[in-house]
């Protein structure tokens, strides 16, 4: 049996995408999913601390709002409870597979289907294949020697283990970025002594957060445009932040230096020693990588029970932590707030072959890290990816869900009308849509700003800030509405044989 369409990963993007397609009356479509439940991120994270970093009403879907965040920066377990209400109201449930791992999908050109295989050899068939397996959902174990010998327990952020002791423990944690700046003043509230090991000092500037006023969310509820005049002024607020401090930086440069002017004052109010605030003082341009927002994370280290060390680490031994200077630090728990392989394990996620034996993943290593739109690759036809090069638009990642919600609208309609068998970007667009983006990061603190020394993974490994789309959320919604269709291939078999080709009213074409 060949089904419709196959989406890999029941987050946000993949329930996006089966949302639109559902509303286009594709019903033959599954979503696989290698965790337990659907929620992505979302269903994955749980660590203390945890909340989502982008204003709630703007960090959801523009046709869901919910007027129930309980504050301005919903706690995680909020957004996983909206990934399980949006399941179950756009009728998702029925389409997920749980706890099945896909891991390759080849291109078969003579049946135009993609042949998908999950972990344990079944082989499923689908004529459309849309991966949905964001960008953070490898972690990254550290490669420090010796780090499997460590005797007490180990946990990365992103594998939270809930039973693991934390009360009065000695505990370590390796990583200062987004996850750390909220994990280490939740440690820091139960360790018997918390070390911070920190090898990049990040940007952390004030974080304006509150709990949402039941009068507020009664108004939300009652009048929902009251709610989308929030999220428009939130929207608006950070489009300016990244089309001025990031994509634009080689204009707007003095809205970067305020910001790192901001962080800095934040600092000083909340850290009194000197030689600390050097230490927790980045020497990359603000921007370089996703600057952070906390109250808490700077005063942590003026608790007694609290070590900032920046010694670099040479070795995890069974008892600690062995640094550069040759001290031992002593630990019961490693926390591991690393991070995530993004360019080596998700760049894609699974292997994938297209037309003519074009691997994915390899195709992108020795070439350049691209897809036209975010979205398709020359040579995978009936292929979308959601989390490509170049397809996170702004800040919220739903603007990214619902721009890529009307590209697979316009290209499944497209291929209805003409009863297409596949739909395939050209490489002459991809090649125009690649100098244009490369075009415009030349603008970009990525390529303006001091950003050496940042450890950024919006850099790829060929040294391009190829993750972020580099224009503003309302031009690459216009993109969206108006990208030519005609950058696309459609094609038919029954046309090749001569026969006429068929539209279709339900279905995908067939
Ligand atoms: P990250 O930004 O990649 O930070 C990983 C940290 O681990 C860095 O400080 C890194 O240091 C350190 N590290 C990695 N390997 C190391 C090693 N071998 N030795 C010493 N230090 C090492 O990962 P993240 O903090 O998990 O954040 C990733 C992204 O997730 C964020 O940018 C954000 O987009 C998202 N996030 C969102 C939220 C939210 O919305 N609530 C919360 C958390 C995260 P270097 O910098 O030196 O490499």
């Amino acid at each position: 049996m060949t089904h419709d369409v196959i989406i890999i990963g029941a987050g946000f993007g993949g329930m996006g995408a089966a949302i639109e397609l559902k509303r286009m009356g594709i019903d033959d479509l599954v979503i696989l999913e290698r965790e337990s439940d659907l929620g992505g991120t979302w269903h994955v994270n749980h660590y203390p601390g945890l909340s989502v970093d982008i204003a709630s009403v703007t960090y959801s879907y523009s046709f869901e709002p919910n007027p129930g965040w309980s504050r301005l920066y919903a706690p995680g377990s909020e957004l996983k409870a909206y990934a399980l209400h949006v399941a179950d109201e756009y009728d998702l449930v029925r389409h997920m597979r749980f706890d099945v791992e896909a891991t390759r999908a080849v291109w078969d050109a003579d049946a135009s289907e993609w042949e998908v295989t999950v972990a344990g050899g079944e082989v499923l068939r689908t004529r459309y294949l849309i991966t949905a397996t964001g960008f953070l959902s490898q972690p990254k174990l550290p490669d420090i020697d010796g780090i499997e010998t460590f005797a007490g327990d180990v946990v990365h952020s992103a594998q939270w283990d809930d039973t693991v002791e934390l009360d009065g423990k000695r505990i370590g944690i390796i990583g200062t970025g987004a996850t750390g700046v909220q994990l280490i003043p939740e440690l820091a509230k139960r360790a018997g002594h918390l070390t911070v090991f920190q090898r990049t000092p990040i940007w952390v500037v004030p974080k304006v957060d509150f709990p949402v006023p039941g009068a507020l969310q009664r108004l939300f509820s009652a009048l929902p445009m009251t709610q989308r005049a929030a999220r428009a002024a939130n929207g608006t607020a950070l489009e300016v932040l990244s089309t001025v401090g990031v994509l634009n930086y080689k204009y707007g440069r003095g809205f970067n230096s305020i910001a790192a002017l901001l962080a800095k004052a934040h600092m000083f109010a909340q850290v009194r020693d000197a030689e600390t605030r050097r230490a927790l003082t980045p020497h990359y341009s603000f921007g370089c990588k996703r600057p952070t927002f906390s109250n808490s994370y700077f005063p942590t280290f003026a608790r007694e029970s609290v070590t900032l060390e920046t010694e670099t680490i040479t070795e995890v031994r069974p008892e600690g932590i062995v640094t550069g200077d040759g001290s031992v630090t002593e630990l019961d728990v490693l926390v591991l707030a690393t991070g995530f392989s993004l360019w080596e394990k998700n760049f894609p996620a699974i292997e994938v072959i297209g037309r003519g034996g074009r691997d994915l993943g390899a195709w992108w290593r020795d070439n350049r890290f691209q897809a036209y739109e975010g979205l398709a690759i020359p040579r995978f036809p009936n292929f979308f990816s959601l989390h490509s090069p170049y397809s996170y638009t702004g800040l919220s990642y739903f603007w990214t869900i619902e721009a890529q919600m009307v590209m697979l609208r316009r290209l499944f309609t497209e291929a209805r009308r003409r009863g297409a068998d596949t739909v395939e970007v050209t490489e002459a667009a991809n090649e125009r849509f690649l100098d244009r983006m490369s075009h415009r990061l030349e603008r970009s603190v990525f390529q303006v700003g001091r950003c050496a020394g940042s450890h950024s993974y919006y850099f790829d490994p060929h040294g391009e800030a190829t993750l972020l789309r580099p224009s503003s959320v309302a031009g690459a919604q216009r993109d969206a509405r108006r990208f030519p269709l005609s950058d696309f291939a459609f094609e038919s078999a029954s046309a090749a044989d001569g026969s006429p080709a068929e539209g279709a009213t339900a279905g995908t074409g067939r």
